[in-house]
């Protein structure tokens, strides 16, 4: 039997700007999806890239005042770069400036053109900029603002060639209907309700008097294509071009993972393309949006979570939380809490902790031997674990084949869970105490079956973990040489390798202190939502601003120069008088000394934590340099530093004694 095909591409990802999260997570995705099925002896090809053209690239070089094409090689490295660190393995790395793909675009174009599906026309409409197209009256405001952009659209009339999707329109509400277009039958009635509200036909083109960055229609020199009719194709260029998508396996199996956000284009324009085309027709796997403690992550929102974030915490932590949060499909709410939280229970006191428990064990009574299984003295519970196991298998493919990529690992962590049970129920160290031969082949079919719990689930996590299952393996005997191992391994849960000497216990994922890291990560949220309560019960005092600790900014990413630094005065005071004041129940008014320097009248909201008594006499830090505020009860003449006490209250930061009133802190 012929090796089955599969060909698995992300979007390629818009060059004017560098990865964000949601880029990571669709491209892990489709790596996962690659690993798991190279698993299973299949041949699997990987594409994703970069979509280099475009009006929004060219305004971009504009405004950094470079040529488009040195601002996408650029990217490119970058993008590149990026990925090599999240342990991607991509066969393919478009970019649609490559020559193959400018030939690729052309014949497409060229073909349809024949065809009678490309024709010249007139359009006007309103247009996105951003989105790079003509919006419907569904996707505009009352305004005319774009619905996904939030911002203003364009009037424009143009002159342009069109591509014919009104033709293919009762074929693709047939199609979608069938299930044909979208694995998820939740956007199959998004994309019917699109089709239902889509008007006239796809402008294709753009005149080279307004965009000359893209590529040429091969029968008219004076227009470009219009960047999804150029992007699009990609996919069709990763298998060598149009010819090749006609007779290759690779194409008769193709699924495009792809953000919710981009699925008019890829469940309407792309799939009537390849019927014009006359080329098999490409799944979709759609995904939901990364959320961030429940919003859109947005850079106004300031609750963007940064690849570099992502990273500091390693992409196994990611992908745990990720991929065990939903299947496929739903929108996943990042709390960095049960982010941490998570990781901790699944990998640091999950599966780390099995392997490591197990090897000392291991190392204790036998010497670091692994032991070996006595198939006929196996009591109940360990039967029944190796038959779990061996099932693991059937269902972790079976949700792979419907994308149910949570299920699957949740069917991974149960074994873990069992193998857990089995230590806590047969409790190996009692057994340990017995000298007798029954004893010892009981105390070896228990370790001997933890081992096989830790194979298997060494096999089945391989596509989400590939080097620490790596290190997992090759702990107990199995070297892979970070080759992606045949999954019917797990079909033979006892052959493990008995007998070999476990010389390290590798400590795959250390458990984190979860409070400390959301300290370090977070460090303002609890002044954020503190601060937020203040507005609504006291609006009209203002009195977040009081001490305005500026606390939006993000310690981890926003990195500051020296000089920006010494703007800041910051000089030691004691505080020689505190007292509440009428009429508001947040501040305190304190006299402070700052030496030479004279004393200062400063407002510190700080009276729900901290009694006047408990700050006078004190050492402080004071902002000296901070612009005089007015307020209803004085004006306050600096700030006090505060921070978070560990019990969650809200300090000053006390100085010692022995510090000289009125120096300078630097
Ligand atoms: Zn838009």
């Amino acid at each position: 039997m012929a090796t089955p095909c599969r060909y698995f591409t992300t979007p390629i990802y818009y060059a004017n700007g560098s990865p964000h999260a949601g880029h990571v997570y669709a491209t892990i995705l489709t790596s996962i999806l690659k690993t798991h099925y190279s698993q299973r002896g299949e041949n699997v090809k990987f594409l994703t890239g970069l979509d280099e053209h475009g009006e929004a690239v060219q305004d971009k070089a504009k405004e950094l005042e470079i040529s488009p094409q040195k601002l996408v090689d650029d990217m490119a490295i970058l993008w590149k770069k990026e990925f090599a660190r999240f342990e991607l393995n991509n066969d393919i790395f478009i970019r649609t400036t490559d020559k193959d793909h400018v030939k690729n675009v052309q014949d497409i174009l060229n073909y349809c053109h024949k065809k009678g599906d490309i024709y010249f026309g007139e359009h006007e409409g309103y247009y996105c900029i951003k989105c790079e197209g003509f919006l419907t009256n569904s996707e505009r405001d009352e305004n005319n603002n774009c619905l996904v952009h939030k911002r203003p659209t364009e009037l424009r009339k143009e002159k342009n060639y069109f591509f014919r999707t009104s033709k293919y329109r009762d074929k693709l509400i047939d199609l979608i209907s069938q299930g044909k277009i979208t694995h998820q039958e939740k956007y199959k009635n998004e994309l019917l309700g699109m089709l239902k509200n889509l008007e006239g036909d796809l402008s294709i083109s753009r005149p080279k008097t307004r965009l000359t960055w893209g590529i040429e229609l091969p029968f008219d020199k004076e227009h470009v294509a219009y960047v999804w009719f150029d992007a699009l194709p990609n996919y069709v260029t990763g298998i060598g071009g149009l010819d090749q998508a006609r007779t290759s396996e690779f194409w008769k199996n193709v699924n495009h993972i792809i953000g919710k956000d981009i699925i008019k284009f890829h469940g309407i324009f792309w799939p009537a393309m390849c019927l014009s085309l006359d080329i098999p027709l490409p799944k979709l796997l759609i995904t939901g949006w990364l959320l961030k403690d429940a919003h859109k992550m947005s850079k106004s929102l300031g609750n963007v979570v940064t690849v570099d974030q992502i990273l500091h915490y390693g992409r196994d932590m990611f992908v745990n939380f990720v991929f065990r949060a939903t299947n496929p499909g739903d929108d996943i709410d990042i709390s960095w809490k049960s982010y941490f939280e998570r990781y901790n229970s699944d990998l640091a006191n999950g599966v780390g902790n099995l392997l490591s428990r197990t090897l000392a064990m291991i190392e204790k009574y036998f010497e670091r031997k692994i032991p070996k299984f006595h198939l006929n003295e196996l009591n109940d519970e360990q039967k029944e674990i190796v038959k779990i196991s061996q099932n693991a298998l059937i269902n972790v493919t079976k949700s792979f084949d419907e994308f149910r990529i949570a299920d699957a690992m949740n069917e991974i962590s149960n074994l873990v869970s069992l193998a857990d049970k089995l230590i806590a129920n047969q409790k190996p160290w009692e057994i340990a105490k017995n000298n007798d031969e029954k004893s010892l082949a009981q105390l070896e079919n228990i370790l001997a079956t933890c081992v096989g719990v830790l194979r298997t689930v060494g096999y089945l996590s391989y596509s989400f973990h590939p080097s620490k299952m790596n290190e997992l393996l090759l702990s107990i005997g199995e070297n892979l040489n970070h080759t992606p191992p045949s999954i019917n391994k797990v079909k033979e849960f006892t052959s493990i390798y008995s007998g070999f000497v476990c010389d390290h216990i590798p400590k795959l994922f250390n458990r984190i202190d979860i409070a400390a890291e959301l300290a370090a990560i977070e460090p303002d949220k609890k002044k954020e939502i503190k601060k937020s309560e203040v507005k609504k019960v006291d609006k009209s005092e203002k009195l977040s601003n009081i001490e305005n600790k500026n606390s939006d900014t993000n310690l981890a990413t926003d990195i500051i120069q020296i000089q920006d630094f010494s703007k800041v005065q910051m000089r030691v005071g004691t505080v020689v008088s505190a007292e509440c004041v009428d009429g508001s129940d947040k501040l305190l008014k304190l006299v402070v000394s700052l030496g030479e320097f004279g004393e200062r009248q400063i407002f510190s909201g700080i009276r729900e934590w901290v009694k006047p008594e408990e700050v006078v006499n004190h050492k402080v830090i004071i902002v000296c340099n901070l612009a005089p505020r007015k307020m209803r009860f004085g004006t306050s003449e600096g700030m006090m530093l505060s921070t978070d006490t560990i019990e969650g209250k809200i300090s000053p930061v006390f100085l010692p004694e022995y510090l000289k009133e009125g120096s300078l802190l630097s």
